[in-house]
């Protein structure tokens, strides 16, 4: 399947002034269309590249390509071509990948701040997302909180893939058995990579 390629957009069609045309002798007849070529992916404009034009009598219908023009002609294409302005539209695809990464940049930031107000501010119900010793991820629910120490309830399940630790998320996965760590300890799992994540509904 193709999912990249080319289009092109009639960007303008302006009336030239005082050019008589070579074909039907008619003056002012004459328009001067300027064509903007534009890269895709999946049908959406990425970016504009390149503009190209040509001229068109009303009266006799003759087009020119810019090399067929004479030298008044070609002089007014110059300036038209040169001044007029594309659509934002050809832009789209370029627009959506700076929102996208952005919205990325923003997420990721807003996690990590979040993690670090419920790490020093715990809720009963804190997921905390960690790396297991053998690679994996996985867990563990916050389930009782004292002066300086968390009791969590370790998930029974790992899964290998970070991006889909919330598959493994569910209540009935949570037993009943507690494990205690100091509130020093969890911090130290945080700054090392170990805790991951923490998410609170
Ligand atoms: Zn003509």
């Amino acid at each position: 399947m193709i999912f990249f390629g080319t289009g092109s957009a009639n960007i303008a069609s302006i009336k030239t002034r005082n050019i008589t045309c070579q074909h039907c002798k008619n003056e002012d007849t004459i328009y001067i269309n300027i064509y903007r070529k534009h890269f895709h992916i999946f049908w959406i404009p990425v970016f504009p590249f390149i503009k190209s034009g040509n001229s068109f009598c009303s009266h006799c219908k003759q087009v020119l390509k810019p090399k067929e023009m004479s030298d008044q002609l070609q002089l007014q294409y110059k300036n038209i071509k040169g001044n007029v302005k594309g659509p934002t539209w050809q832009f789209s695809g370029l627009l959506l990948l700076i929102c996208l990464i952005g919205l990325i940049i923003y997420t990721t930031g807003r996690d990590k701040l979040n993690t670090k107000l419920y790490l020093s501010e715990p809720e009963i119900g804190d997921i905390y997302k960690y790396r297991v010793d053998n690679g994996n991820y996985s867990t563990m629910k916050l389930v009782s909180i004292t002066q300086d120490s968390l009791f969590l309830s370790l998930n029974d399940y790992e899964i290998s893939k970070r991006s889909r630790i919330y598959k493994i998320d569910k209540p009935e996965n949570y037993p009943d058995t507690y494990f205690g760590y100091s509130k020093h300890e969890i911090s130290l799992m945080e700054k090392d990579g170990t805790i991951l994540e923490i998410n609170r509904d």
